[in-house]
């Protein structure tokens, strides 16, 4: 008998000591579109005449006990919610990973395909059309695809993280200007610029997973700069390309990158003169942001992992407009493309109001997810261009030490700007399909998801 207890009692130790066993394991696959795909990003279309580097979907699976949860980044404009959907079946039915565990992130590259779905600006004929919608037709099995290598490669894991700051690179895009509007890139060395509208996040998010005796299995870094500085027609990841060369330089790993909340931020530096666009541009600051990445690298901590995902989805109200509106829109709409659009603005409104008018009343679903990947480190997942300002308060309310926020994953619902952008006006809040207050009620529910994870 005595024999028996002791037996039972070795086994529940081993099964405690085997829950806390971290198993880390990454992939990536290419998923670089044929030449003549659509590209995304501007408020013109355009074909991709050819690559400049490939884009990828990487994916880094972590378990701990009975807990699986898997992160896929990809160099992407953004992923609507039937591509995240069928990607979280495909994934759920061939790993056994459930749906609510898998976390897919787009990094917002300009230089990548159209994802049709959710917008009726990206709904137009021809060959494009079927290019564009064949990618995101298969877009989920190479998804479901880097997260199967991914699976097949765990081993024991240890991790570690911190944070850098990179305050440089990355600039508020909105300004007070002199005539008491909010101006929305206003252009270099504009001088009716008073003073920037809002904050920027200068942290820079890193996560290392290794192997217990210390090798490099991947990198994780996060950082709230929107991705737009290279343009043309080429393919091309964007300035997250050179990042992960810089760090793997010093770390042979894959660097899986996540866009922090950068809703109203770019790269334009308003108070220089020096063009910013291009391959070089990009190089810049992906050079830049990768060696604060490897300085922070030394100081990060190691702390007991403890992974547990929450999610909840959070209905959001419709923006509002005048019935009256509607054959405006549908008028103005329709110059996209042709050769005398409509002005910018008018675009971005006439596009807002038809997707609005397509829910037919229904809210905004959107889906905020939190996972704990140690006692000190937690990731929040918001599903649109979200407002540095709101990211800065998930962090600041977050009961944990150290809180990444990453936007555009698990769905893309648009701009949420804060409160007090709505009442300020111009491109993000002309643009956002949501109201007033749908950011704010984010942050609530991000904030109640950490505290159901501290424990
Ligand atoms: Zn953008």
């Amino acid at each position: 008998m005595k024999l028996a207890v002791s037996v039972l009692l070795f086994a529940a130790a081993a099964a405690s000591s085997q829950a806390q066993e971290l198993r880390a394991g990454t992939a990536q696959v290419v998923v670089t579109p044929p030449t003549g795909t659509p590209m995304a990003g501007y408020y013109h279309p355009r074909a991709s005449t050819g690559v400049h580097d490939d884009l990828h979907a990487k994916a880094l699976v972590l378990r701990q006990g009975k807990t699986t949860f898997a992160l896929i980044a990809c160099d992407l404009i953004h992923l609507p919610e039937p591509v995240v959907e069928a990607s979280r079946k495909l994934i759920e039915s061939e790993t056994g990973i459930p749906a609510r565990n898998v976390m897919i992130s787009a990094t917002h590259a300009h230089t990548g395909p159209v994802i049709p779905g959710g917008t009726s600006r990206l709904v137009f004929g021809g060959k494009e059309a079927e290019l564009a919608q064949a990618y995101a037709t298969g877009l989920p099995v190479r998804i479901a695809g880097a997260v199967k290598l991914a699976l097949g490669s765990l081993q024991l894991a240890r991790i570690r993280s911190g944070a850098g700051i990179q305050a440089e690179l990355t600039f508020n895009r909105r300004f007070h200007m002199t005539d008491g509007t909010v101006g929305w890139n206003p252009g270099k060395m504009n001088p009716r610029i008073v003073r920037p509208a809002g904050p920027i996040d200068p942290q820079v998010g890193v996560i290392s997973l290794e192997t217990t005796s210390g090798a490099p299995l991947a990198t994780l870094v996060n950082y709230a700069l929107h991705l737009d500085t290279v343009g043309g027609l080429e393919i091309s990841a964007d300035y997250p390309y050179t990042l992960a060369k810089t760090i793997a330089a010093a770390r042979p790993a894959i660097t899986l990158f996540t866009l922090g909340c950068a809703g109203n931020l770019n790269h334009i530096d308003v108070k220089s003169a020096k063009p910013q666009k291009g391959h070089e541009e990009a190089a810049r600051i992906g050079a830049a942001l990768g060696q604060e990445v490897v300085r922070t690298l030394d100081s990060l901590e190691t702390v007991k992992p403890g992974l547990a995902v929450e999610s909840a989805i959070v209905d959001l109200p419709l923006a509002s407009h005048d019935p009256g509106e509607v054959a405006w829109a549908r008028q103005t709409a329709a110059t996209y493309g042709k050769p005398k659009p409509a002005p910018f603005l008018e675009l971005v409104k006439a596009f807002r109001i038809l997707d609005v008018e397509a829910r037919a009343k229904q809210p905004l679903k959107a889906e905020v997810q939190a996972v704990r990947l140690d006692s000190d480190t937690v990731l929040v997942a918001l599903p649109g261009e979200i407002f540095t300002e709101l990211g800065l308060a998930i962090k600041e309310r977050s009961p944990f030490k150290r809180t990444i926020v990453v936007e555009l994953a698990n769905g893309s619902i648009g701009y949420v700007p804060d409160r007090k952008a709505f009442t300020e006006g111009n491109y993000e809040a002309v643009s956002a399909r949501c109201a007033a207050g749908s950011g704010e009620r984010l942050v609530e529910a991000a904030i109640a998801l950490l505290t159901r994870l501290e424990r």
